[in-house]
């Protein structure tokens, strides 16, 4: 497979240039994976929370990951920024192996995993996207405060720059985690359940984001409990439940068969339209509202 060079996909230089032409899908894999994983195994204590997992999501496209309660959903994106270690297998960004790209990578965390009593404003919180792992001393450049700023205006918080990240509410500091990957100016954006506890506003300004940064080639994934917005939003699915069940397009992953095996009877397919079961499956407590 060819490699092509990866410029950065903000930058002037190659802003709108490689195949803005070519249809998401459409070139037949000829394109890069931009992110790939191998027979990849991460385990707590001896116990694997995903097993044996392969799948590619070609360049530039936008997946969303799926899974019940468990499945090793949050398990593959910690692992794929490199805060898991992999029991076996291997991670490929831009073919290269995880370490040598991290900088290109995104990660926004499941929400009620980050410690909000943490003392800093929205605008230090999205400016941590500029200095990414060289850490907080370098000064910030002009360059810098103009993609802090223009990434808060996108996400609909610049009013909120002066205010401790800890006196948000959920949807707004879900849009400062955004903000803050968007800043990082990322070939590859993975966000772990950004549409979970979150308003109705919250959801649209992140899918509104996705449709923004599909001009720029960035290749995305995300996770998410609704299976419908699942289907029609996005390129393909990847189908967990601790191994791969299925991984492709939603037509070929959201079967009736897949589904069944993924979800048992929590998940209805209805004409075409996936019906959660909402009476069955346990949703993790949502605080730090
Ligand atoms: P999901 O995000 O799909 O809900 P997770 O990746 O969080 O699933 O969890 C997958 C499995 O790994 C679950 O059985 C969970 O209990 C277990 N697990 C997750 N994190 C830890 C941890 N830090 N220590 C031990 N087990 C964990
Ligand atoms: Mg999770």
């Amino acid at each position: 497979m060819a490699r092509s060079g990866h410029s950065h996909p903000f930058t002037s230089a190659s802003r709108g240039s490689a195949g803005a032409a070519a249809p998401v899908g459409g070139s037949g894999g000829l394109k890069p994976a931009r992110l790939e994983l191998c027979d990849v195994t991460v385990s707590y204590n001896g116990r694997p929370a995903l097993l044996d997992v392969s799948f590619a999501v070609p360049h530039a496209e936008q997946w969303a990951v799926v899974g019940p309660n468990g499945s090793g959903k949050s398990t593959l994106f910690k692992a794929l920024v490199g805060l898991l270690p992999l029991r076996a297998g291997r991670v490929l960004i831009h073919e290269e192996p995880l370490g040598l790209e991290k900088e290109c990578v995104a990660y926004v965390p499941q929400r009620e995993v980050v410690d909000w009593r943490f003392p800093v404003t929205v605008r230090d919180v999205v400016m941590m996207g500029r200095f990414g792992r060289q850490g907080w001393f370098r000064r910030a450049s002009s360059e810098d405060r103009r993609v802090v700023a223009l990434s808060m205006e996108q996400m609909g918080i610049a009013e909120l720059a002066g205010e401790p990240i800890g006196e948000l509410s959920g949807g707004q500091q879900q849009r400062v985690f955004l903000a803050r990957a968007l800043a990082q100016e990322p070939h590859v954006l993975l966000m772990d359940e950004p549409f979970t506890g979150v308003d109705v506003a919250t959801q649209e300004a992140v899918l509104g984001v996705l449709e923004a940064l599909r001009s720029r080639e960035v290749t995305v994934m995300v996770s998410t409990h609704d299976l419908n917005l699942a289907a029609n939003r996005f390129d393909g699915v990847v189908l967990l439940n601790t191994r791969l069940v299925a991984a492709g397009t939603p037509a070929q992953v959201f079967t009736p068969a897949m589904v069944a095996e993924a979800f048992g009877g929590q998940v209805l397919l209805l004409d075409g339209a996936l019906v959660v079961d909402r009476c069955c499956p346990p949703e993790p407590p949502e605080d730090g509202r």
